[in-house]
């Protein structure tokens, strides 16, 4: 049996990493993006993996693009919550925009996803939910009160919906990953990246990959026994 897997914001990054290993080990998968064509175009291309576009923060769009993809490919077994944005700036700078869309799409987009899929999976009793938090949601992170405390929104979401999961084969687990070489990152200036990898133990800054392990074992068929965990992948950096 091929389990049903629907990565958000799966078409690049991290989620692109993550959409491949779960296609490797023979899951059926389904990637979601914001907008970005290209990509996504060149991503299906690439690995024969189809891309539904719908914004994870509507959630009238969130309900109608799982119903699309539950009548086009079937029921979804697995979902993994990594669609996130930044839009950094200090407190005195930070709009009420900033702060909604951050909310919106990186928080609010795991309770829609959930939503519209959460109920079929404890009716058919089996199902893996792994939502991307963040470093920065642990330990805050100067610069992004809406993005540390969406991320941090995440991990007490992950260990609350565990609990209503736990009896029905329903799994859900979070990854922080710390900096990963991405297109987000790419985007912090470089005085400001080279201060933050001079404080990660390895020396480097991740890989999509090595998200990606994570999220596999959270998904697996034999790992029944854990939920409402958040597994560090960040080389080493929150130990600091
Ligand atoms: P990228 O910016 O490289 O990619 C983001 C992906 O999310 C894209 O596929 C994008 O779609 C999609 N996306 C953005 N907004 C929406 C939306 N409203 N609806 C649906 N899809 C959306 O990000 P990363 O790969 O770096 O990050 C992935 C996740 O990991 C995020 O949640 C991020 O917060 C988290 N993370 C990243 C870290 C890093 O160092 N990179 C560190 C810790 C956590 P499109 O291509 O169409 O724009």
């Amino acid at each position: 049996m091929s389990r049903i897997a629907v990565v958000t914001g799966g078409t690049r990054g991290i989620g692109e990493g993550i959409s491949l290993a779960l296609k490797d080990l023979g899951y059926t998968v389904v990637a979601n993006y914001a907008g970005n064509e290209e990509k996504a175009k060149a991503f299906t291309e690439r690995t024969g993996i189809p891309a539904y576009k719908f914004d994870v923060g509507d959630h009238e769009a969130v309900l109608a693009g799982c119903e699309q993809i539950a009548s086009d490919v079937g029921d979804i077994d697995v979902v993994v919550n990594n669609a996130g944005i930044t839009r950094d700036g200090v407190l005195h700078k930070m709009t009420w925009d900033d702060w909604n869309e951050v909310m919106r799409i990186n928080l609010g987009g795991c309770f829609n996803m959930a939503k519209a899929t959460f109920p079929g999976m404890r009716e058919r009793k089996w199902g893996r939910i792994v939502n991307i938090g963040s470093v920065n949601g642990q330990a805050g992170q100067y610069g992004q009160v809406n993005y540390a405390a969406a991320k941090s929104g995440i991990h007490g979401f992950t260990k609350a919906l565990a609990q209503e999961g736990a009896k029905y084969g329903v799994t859900v687990n979070a990854i922080a990953p710390g900096y990963i070489d991405t297109d987000m990152v790419a985007a912090v200036p470089e005085p400001v990246l080279q201060k933050i990898i001079a404080k990660i133990p390895v020396g480097r800054l991740g890989h999509a990959d090595e998200i990606a392990r994570g999220v596999t074992f959270f998904c697996a068929e034999e790992a029944t026994f854990v939920t409402g965990a958040t597994l560090s992948i960040n080389g080493g950096q929150h130990m600091y």
